[in-house]
């Protein structure tokens, strides 16, 4: 019984984790520790270290770049659509005004 949950790597599979995945719970950047295990030429594992030894598995960081963008597209759709509701639509500000907005 290791203390991990996710599988001890190669050196190469370690090097692939860690260039083309992040945690998947908290998509943060993986790290990796070198620790002796029940698998024969595996001894590292790619372990999160916010999450540590509750690291749960990878998720691909293209997976995570592009849901990244998609939310930031439906947020800005939705601040867009939601704008009356939510006041935020800007009221116009003449020139004046905004110069003195900036202390000018
Ligand atoms: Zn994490």
């Amino acid at each position: 019984m290791t203390l991990y949950h996710v599988a001890p790597l190669s050196r190469l599979e370690l090097d692939e984790t860690l260039r083309d995945y992040v945690c998947s719970t908290c998509w943060g950047a993986l790290t990796f520790v070198h620790r002796e295990s029940d698998v024969p030429g595996k001894p590292w594992y790619a372990i999160c270290p916010e999450c540590k030894e509750r690291t749960a598995g990878y998720t691909s960081k293209k997976f995570t770049e592009r849901k990244r963008l998609e939310n930031e597209q439906e947020y800005f759709e939705a601040a867009h659509n939601l704008r009356d509701v939510l006041g935020l639509k800007p009221e116009p500000q003449s020139i004046e005004k905004n110069l003195s907005d900036l202390g000018f």
